[in-house]
């Protein structure tokens, strides 16, 4: 099964329990379109290399889509088009006056120059232009994409414009329009969301533990912050590595380790471990913050972990949620739990719009109240409908979506 055709089984639930009109289950079901680019780079050799690059714009009901670029070698249109989905329904559960969007680039960034890197950016810039702006879609940072390379679109962009344009995009340089607490606020949501969590077990966040699968912005960000409140980091694994410490890590260490070696296998106290393994740890938090389908029917059953934190966008599969559901695991779904990112770019967006930028207290503070109180929406309605929380949150994306569409007369 496609991962598109996969995405929507927790969606059908939802439709079918929140009894939507047949019409606004069927507008939500497909994107509004999606752009395949392709971009002849000139690389450093002088040969002319071709990548393929995509923008799929879900929904546009609740206003401009909204989401990020990610730069993979195993993107494809299928993957965008169920991220920018995934997108629309976490920008409604947060509250956040946009659609959904996801652009990507087929390419392993790690293999090109950063002479070639700007060069891709900036063609994949030129070539999505005429869909992209302020009030129509707005990229941000997404996997292997961060605030330079936002400046980079940003400058492009503007040029093309021919005029300032940093509202287009977020994640940037606080030189160019960021918002302070950008770069750490997916982190921050997932351990807003963890400690909510938490507090419908009964379990107290200090002295509690937890694994983090992935080691980029996401799961660094989680691993540090989730630390700083008493929480004993006991594996965190990265592409290529896991590594585990019975005693807990120092992830502002590991982070130091691993800029300097690339990966945070080796880092000094810890123990090797298979990169399942860390998916399997017994731990009280399960943060899996890397790619999509990381728990599925085949390793769900073995999971020990009491709460999952999705700090990645799909890492569980429909059949490994009901395993996890029936053997008591919470699991806090991503369009709730790593909705911190987008709801600072808004922060970012609305600063840009009012040229006055907050400070990083305002941010934060802002950030929390609007994400504890869309983890009390989603949970009260999956006690509610006697769900879990993942089709909770379908049910509340899908009552704001229906409703816009409403009022705006689409049937
Ligand atoms: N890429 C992030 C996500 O998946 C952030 C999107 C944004 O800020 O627009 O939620």
């Amino acid at each position: 099964m496609n991962i598109f055709e996969m995405a929507k089984i927790p969606l059908e639930e939802a439709i079918g329990l929140s009894k939507l009109v047949p019409g606004a289950a069927a507008v939500i079901e497909q994107p509004e379109r999606t752009l395949e680019v392709s971009l002849p780079v000139k690389m450093d050799d002088g040969t002319v290399r071709v990548f393929t690059g995509y923008r799929s714009q879900h929904s546009t009901v609740l206003g401009p889509a909204k989401g990020g670029i990610r730069y993979h070698q195993n993107v494809t249109m299928d993957e965008i088009k169920t991220l920018a989905f995934w997108m629309t329904c976490k920008c409604a559960v947060a509250g956040l006056p946009y659609g959904g969007a996801k652009g990507g680039i087929i390419v392993n960034p790690a293999e090109l120059s950063e002479g070639e890197l700007e060069r891709l950016t900036r063609t994949y810039v030129d070539k999505i232009a005429f869909i992209i702006g302020e009030r129509k879609d707005i990229p941000a940072p997404d996997v292997n994409t961060n605030a330079k390379i936002m400046g980079w679109m940003m400058d492009e962009f503007s040029k093309i414009a021919g005029q300032y344009e940093p509202a287009f995009i977020t994640g940037k340089p606080i030189c160019l329009g960021g918002s302070l607490g950008r770069n750490a606020a997916t982190g921050y949501g997932v351990k807003v969301a963890a400690a909510e969590a938490l507090k419908r077990k009964n379990i107290s966040l200090a002295g509690s533990t937890c694994a983090v699968q992935g080691f980029g912005n996401v799961g660094s960000w989680s691993a540090k912050l989730l630390y700083d409140l008493g929480v004993k980091i006991v594996a965190v694994s990265d592409s290529r590595s896991a590594i585990f410490c019975a005693e807990g890590l120092n992830p502002y260490e590991v982070e130091n380790h691993k800029e300097m070696n690339g990966t945070v296998a080796g880092f000094a106290g810890s123990q090797a471990i298979g990169s399942e393994e860390i998916l399997e740890l017994d731990v009280t938090i399960l943060v899996p913050a890397a790619l999509e389908l990381q728990i599925t029917k085949d390793n769900a059953a073995k999971i020990r972990a009491r709460v999952i934190v999705e700090g990645a966008n799909g890492p569980t599969t429909p059949e490994a949620d009901k395993i996890l559901d029936g053997n008591g695991v919470l699991v806090v779904p991503d369009i709730l739990a790593n909705g911190g990112g987008v709801t600072v770019s808004y922060f970012e967006w609305v600063q840009n719009l009012n040229r006055h930028f907050w400070t990083e207290a305002e941010v934060v503070s802002k950030q929390e109240s609007m994400m504890v109180n869309a983890f009390r929406q989603v949970y009260d309605t999956s006690v509610k409908f006697g769900s879990d929380m993942r089709v909770a949150a379908y049910i509340v994306a899908l009552n704001r979506l229906a409703e816009a569409m409403k009022y705006r007369g689409m049937f």
